[in-house]
């Protein structure tokens, strides 16, 4: 039997919280296999911030938490490169964890936040 998951807090700002999965995977269970307990664990000092995590793949997906629980996962496109984002702030806007075009420091119909606000540049 494994233990419960393995983490530790990658980023922690006012909007944004990204935690990551580092295992060893033979002895703890990944976020992705245990999130209720790691939402649990979290939600403490959550206080309405984003949740995100790093996958045992180092993949970045979301953590969604509905009334204070895990509710979903929600995978988060690619990450954006330099190159991208400046591209961006020449356009006057950003795109969304899931792709969609928004303001710089918005988040979109979705729910998805800008990727300036989680990679904490805005
Ligand atoms: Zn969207």
């Amino acid at each position: 039997m494994s233990a419960h998951a393995n983490y530790r807090i990658e980023h922690d700002d006012l909007r944004v919280v990204i935690l990551r999965d580092v295992g060893p995977w033979d002895k703890h269970l990944t976020i992705t296999n245990d999130a209720e307990w790691v939402v649990a664990q979290v939600i403490p000092t959550l206080r309405g911030r984003t949740l995100f995590y790093y996958d045992s793949e180092g993949g970045l997906d979301q953590l969604v938490v509905k009334f204070n629980r895990f509710f979903r996962f929600s995978a988060c496109q690619a990450e954006p490169t330099e190159d991208d984002m400046q591209a961006w702030e020449d356009k006057g806007g950003a795109e969304a964890t899931d792709g969609c075009w928004v303001e710089p420091d918005g988040e979109c119909e979705h729910h998805h936040l800008s990727w300036l606000i989680v990679k904490g540049l805005i």
